[in-house]
């Protein structure tokens, strides 16, 4: 895929970029693995002073960093913004924690003193989507380089701008510049670095298809990898919820970036007797949604990220019908080729069908009925992904029973899911494995080991 910022609100190429040679990649992969030696025995505190400078970096260029989402992959500017917040707090997150998420932790044993040593292991290759580019890197990056770690990252071809200024905003804050760097590499240098020695592990966000070749490279090379992959949320309603603000938030859980994000809920599962309540809600509350130019204050959701995502879309959408579903809203491309997708829902859709087993990654809700709360987990688990997940329920400890047992790595009650910080994020099955943020996010990459003194 060709190096490029392309505007998919206005199909047009902003900047092309020359891909790096592997003479090139190699160089910078050399320079990293050098100051890796180094920045590990750093003290903390410098590298909170750094991450903390990173954090006002971050809430200075915001305006400028969500402009360039816009631009490059259709997020509407005011989202934009927000997610360069979270980026913020969550290098502050970091950077006020990582110390006590990594201090020696005495164990009990017959050894006159034992403990768990959380060390450093060098350089980690970061491969990463552009749904949300600036996100999904900092929730790698921040926990990263606090470990002592530093980071080599391989965005999406799409989203070059945003890896470069994500770059410059370590290098403005004091890191040193070899301690994370931004590759423009295609995918086939992807492998080569992957097979050096000096690379010591691999994070991948993006599709199943991506993360299985990457991981079968890794194990080949006796790698650790985490991924996080697709998800297919089910936002289960049962008959007793609060329908109006399950409706309501099921519209923005659905919408999330324009509908193109891991953890938005895909397939709507709600118990018959409130179900065409529900769909009639839910379609309110998607008609309302503003669309536009992703650089208008005013705008809701913008464009998908490329035209072939809205494609496929379209294709996932028709081959299901086709197969017998039933379009309770109709909206989706306006033309083959371009990338606005206006929200959809669909309905009885049934296994064998695209929308029931495959990721719909963008605005299209998917409604399924089920007869009662089993039936509704039963449906919620019979999905290769297993991500996050929600249960509506005005009976709280149901509700939370009911989370115990959907099949994915987060269930969220009477709310959407979200990432925040604290909370560990990943999948089970097809979503991937490993987590992201809280401790046990920066614990993935780095050496426990165990001291014994006798
Ligand atoms: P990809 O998975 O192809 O892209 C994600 C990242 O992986 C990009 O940096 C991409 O690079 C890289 N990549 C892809 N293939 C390889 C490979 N063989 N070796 C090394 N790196 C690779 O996502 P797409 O952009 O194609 O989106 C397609 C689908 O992926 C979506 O519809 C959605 O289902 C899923 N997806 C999930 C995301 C999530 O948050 N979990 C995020 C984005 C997509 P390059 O851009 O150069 O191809």
């Amino acid at each position: 895929m060709a190096i490029e910022s392309f505007n998919p609100y206005t199909n047009r190429v902003l900047r092309r970029f020359q891909a790096f040679s592997w003479a090139k990649t190699e160089r910078i992969l050399g320079q990293a693995a050098h100051v890796a030696r180094t920045w590990r025995s750093t003290p903390f505190a410098h590298r909170a002073a750094c991450m903390h400078r990173a954090a006002e970096l971050l809430r200075e260029r915001q305006d400028e960093l969500a402009r360039i989402m816009a631009l490059e992959m259709g997020k509407p500017v005011a989202d934009g913004r927000a997610e360069v917040q979270k980026c913020a707090l969550t290098c502050d997150y970091y950077a006020d924690h990582a110390e006590a998420f990594l201090t020696d932790e005495p164990i009990q044993s017959e050894a006159a003193r034992s403990f768990i040593a959380y060390e450093p292991i060098g350089v980690v290759l970061a491969i990463m989507p552009w749904n949300f580019p600036f996100w999904q890197v900092v929730r790698f990056a921040a926990p990263a380089l606090m470990a002592g770690n530093v980071g080599l990252l391989k965005h999406a071809s799409n989203v070059p701008q945003c890896a470069l200024a994500l770059e410059k905003i370590f290098h403005d804050a004091g890191f040193p510049p070899a301690s994370f760097r931004a590759l423009l590499i295609e995918t086939d240098l992807v492998a080569k670095l992957i097979e050096d020695d000096r690379v010591q592990a691999i994070t991948l966000t993006g599709s199943e298809l991506a993360g299985s070749r990457v991981a079968a490279l890794a194990g080949a090379n006796i790698k650790k990898t985490v991924l996080e992959l697709g998800g297919s949320d089910a936002f289960v309603v049962l008959a007793d919820a609060d329908l109006e603000l399950a409706a309501k938030t099921a519209a923005q859980a659905r919408m999330i970036n324009s509908g193109q994000s891991c953890i938005a809920a895909k397939r709507f599962i709600v118990e018959k007797p409130v179900v065409k309540e529900f769909v009639a809600k839910l379609k309110t509350h998607l008609q309302a949604m503003r669309t536009g130019d992703p650089l208008d204050e005013a705008t809701q959701f913008g464009p998908l990220a490329r035209p072939d995502l809205a494609d496929e879309l379209t294709a996932q959408v028709n081959d299901s019908v086709a197969a017998g579903a039933k379009i309770e809203l109709a909206g989706g491309q306006e033309k083959p080729g371009t990338a606005l997708f206006r929200p959809m829902i669909i309905s009885k859709v049934k296994p064998k069908q695209r929308a029931y087993y495959e990721e719909l990654f963008g605005p299209v809700a998917i409604v399924m009925e089920a007869k009662d709360a089993d039936a509704a987990i039963r449906l919620a688990n019979d999905s290769r992904f297993g991500l996050g997940g929600a249960v509506w329920t005005r009976d709280v400890r149901r509700g939370e029973e009911l989370a115990r047992r959907v099949e994915s790595g987060a269930v969220f009650v009477n709310a959407m899911v979200k990432s925040s910080p604290e909370v560990p994020f990943g999948g089970v099955k097809k979503s991937g494995y490993g987590r992201e943020l809280s401790y046990l996010g920066i614990r993935e990459f780095v050496n426990q080991k165990s001291i014994w003194i006798g």
